[in-house]
């Protein structure tokens, strides 16, 4: 069994009441079945509040009903009182995991660090371009399932994920115009031609479908607010957003593209890439129409768009839909878009 790494990972750790967000406000908490067990055992104070805490949500999952928009067990000094009280090991699955992302494929597994959590996402863009190799440990205590993939798509997969990750890291070419490159190469390897199309992406089409989603932070909607508020726009586009953009589009390719072996539909691997120009088009919309040009306020919009979109079911299968069936975002109008702002 091989374990593979992005550079950041190892040096993660959770800064618990210094995070500017916090994993455990604004956010359901769902309780995997083991957890319900262990804690419908505990006893006294804290083992009548984890019973009355948990409910069973629209979908049929055990949460832990929220108060005041905040984990119930989260304190006033914004530590939790299950890892207090209970210890570490305590915590219920989706708690103790995050921000970890775990790919298994069989025989080997990726993992990352979602940049949906601000330190993860502040260490993932302290990275250069270059910075972003892949580590590989061979792992014999770990042994694999048998995969469930084809080993040629599989491999073919790997090669083409390189292919992006060398386009994203070659920065003798602007990030905007890699992005453009990554959408036609995955367009050409799936035959699909769009004949001549002049659909284009606008500011308007990205604001309306963010516009429309399920939104779960108070920053996020103040975000929105302000962006539909001010229709001036002015894109600050600079060296450190551009390498933004190479390490976000590298990461979220690391996290989805693999995925794609599963797949029978050749047209799979043109979600993954489009999905990253989204992301980069999200943020460029947003920082020009409130016209933020200071990196930490710009990082907290890659952090929203992760926690928002991707970590929303409802939000990302919307947003698959759309990028499937909506021409303003098919990858033609997505490349002319970069060119509209100038970067391609
Ligand atoms: S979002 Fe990240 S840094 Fe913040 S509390 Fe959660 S795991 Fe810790």
């Amino acid at each position: 069994m091989r374990e593979i790494y992005p550079p950041h990972y190892a040096a993660f750790h959770c800064i618990a009441g210094a995070c500017p967000d916090s994993c455990c406000k604004e956010w359901e908490i769902v309780v995997d079945a083991e957890s319900v067990e262990k804690y419908q055992m505990v006893s006294g104070e804290l083992g009548n509040r984890l019973r009355q805490a948990m409910i069973t949500d629209a979908d049929g999952d055990v949460i832990f009903q929220e108060r005041e928009k905040r984990c119930p067990f989260w304190n006033a000094q914004q530590l939790c009182d299950i890892h207090g009280g209970l210890g570490e090991a305590a915590l219920c699955e989706t708690c103790r995991q995050f921000p970890r992302v775990t790919q298994d494929y069989g025989d080997f597994i990726e993992y990352d660090i979602s940049p949906a959590c601000p330190e993860a996402a502040r260490l993932l863009m302290e990275l250069t371009p270059e910075q972003w190799l892949l580590s590989e440990n061979d792992c014999p205590e770990v042994t694999g399932s048998f995969p469930e993939y084809d080993g040629k798509i599989m491999q073919q997969r790997k090669d083409q994920r390189r292919i992006l990750f060398a386009c994203l890291q070659d920065t003798s070419v602007p990030a905007l115009k890699q992005i453009s490159h990554c959408l036609e190469l995955v367009t050409q390897w799936t035959d699909f031609s769009e004949g001549t199309s002049d659909a284009i992406c606008t500011e308007d089409d990205i604001l309306s479908f963010l516009n429309g989603c399920e939104v779960l932070t108070e920053d996020w909607k103040m975000i929105l607010t302000r962006a539909r508020e001010n229709p001036e726009v002015s894109l600050f586009y600079d060296a450190a957003l551009d390498k933004e953009i190479r390490l976000f589009g590298m990461d979220m390719l690391y996290r989805y593209y693999l995925r794609t072996a599963y797949s029978d539909d050749p047209f799979a691997i043109l979600l993954p890439v489009q999905l990253a120009a989204f992301a980069v088009c999200t943020v460029l919309t947003l920082t020009a129409h409130i016209k933020i040009q200071d990196e930490e306020q710009r990082l907290r919009i890659w952090q929203l768009f992760v926690k928002e979109i991707e970590y929303d079911g409802d939000n990302l299968e919307e947003l698959e839909w759309q990028l499937e069936t909506n021409a303003a975002f098919s990858p033609a109008a997505l490349c002319a878009y970069f060119e509209s702002v100038g970067g391609a």
